[in-house]
């Protein structure tokens, strides 16, 4: 204690008598790199303005800041952009996807599901600033979206709480909400969806939840590739262009899918529930009945049992 308070004394001593000279120090030297400065000024501030793009490449991307809307910015979509996914937190520490990304029950579904239960702590994936804190009682629930620094956009719905508030800096795991049911969900569970510019890219090319980390050091991402991907997923949907919009559809999760099957298997099968038609079937997994009969060689007058696993592809 005594040896602290002495080391303290003698560096209080020291920052004093010092102090006046460096003020000095720093006074003499203004004067030239003011001049300095102003004879290079245009290089220079051009260079802080690319490394400050380098550093933040959101900045150029975006052109508004919206608090309102999830899902109103207007922003041209560059024709590639490299999303740096170094610096990544996992939002949950869930491994279990409940529903994967794309066409489901004949619409798109813009993100992940992963199993959280309520009151699981949800993470930031990287750092950014928090742009939505809202709640959709017919949609997301209570939800968060983040502007990151690396460009992306994360969105974070059903949850249960929401521990940010608008416009709040945040590093990458700091917590941002808690998991939940709210919104248009049924069961717990984190819905995730990674944009850039509006545009719903599969977080699945980013996260691997089941192996807790990221895909590579980067995401590249095609507009060209993109386009020709959405046209044919679009042509199935008998919808053409590019899709922008909420359309988080009915945010299900798969109660049946067994907690360890993979997503890409929960997607190909259906484990029967009590109380289950083929008809119901069918019309939740957006087929027909005829497509299921014939898939797994059933009859008409096929009677379904709980637990029987019934292909959809
Ligand atoms: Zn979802």
């Amino acid at each position: 204690m005594i040896q602290k308070i002495k080391t303290f004394a003698l560096l209080a001593m020291i920052s004093m008598s010092s102090l006046p000279m460096m003020g000095q120090d720093l006074l003499a030297h203004q004067a030239p790199v003011d001049r300095r400065m102003k004879a290079v000024d245009s290089v220079a501030l051009q260079r802080l303005i690319d490394f400050d793009n380098l550093e933040n490449p959101s900045a150029d991307l975006y052109e508004d800041w919206d608090n309102m809307h999830a899902h109103s910015h207007v922003t041209v979509l560059p024709d590639s952009f490299r999303i740096s996914l170094k610096n990544f937190c996992m939002p949950t520490t869930s491994r279990v996807l409940t529903s994967n990304f794309g066409a489901r029950w004949g619409r798109q579904h813009k993100g992940l599901d992963i199993k959280v239960y309520i009151g699981d702590t949800i993470r930031a994936a990287f750092a950014g600033k928090v742009r939505v804190v809202r709640y959709e009682g017919r949609g997301y629930g209570k939800y968060v979206v983040i502007r990151h620094d690396n460009g992306l956009e994360t969105y974070y719905a059903h949850m249960s709480k929401q521990l940010v508030v608008e416009d709040q800096e945040v590093r990458a795991g700091d917590p941002i909400g808690l998991g939940g049911n709210t919104g248009r969900s049924t069961g717990s569970h984190l819905h995730f969806e990674t944009r850039l510019c509006g545009v719903a890219l599969n977080p699945a090319l980013m996260f691997d939840f089941r192996n807790q980390d990221v895909v590579d050091d980067y995401y590249v991402f095609h507009k060209s590739s993109y386009q020709r991907e959405s046209a044919v997923a679009n042509r199935l949907r008998g919808v053409s262009g590019m899709s922008f919009g909420n359309d988080l559809d009915e945010d299900v999760e798969l109660a049946t899918a067994a907690p360890e099957a993979s997503y890409v298997q929960e997607s190909r099968f259906h484990k029967v529930k009590r109380g289950e038609t083929l008809y119901s079937i069918a019309h939740k997994r957006g087929t027909t009945v005829d497509a299921i009969m014939k898939l797994n060689h059933l009859k008409k007058n096929s009677k379904l049992r709980p637990g029987q696993i019934l292909k959809f592809n």
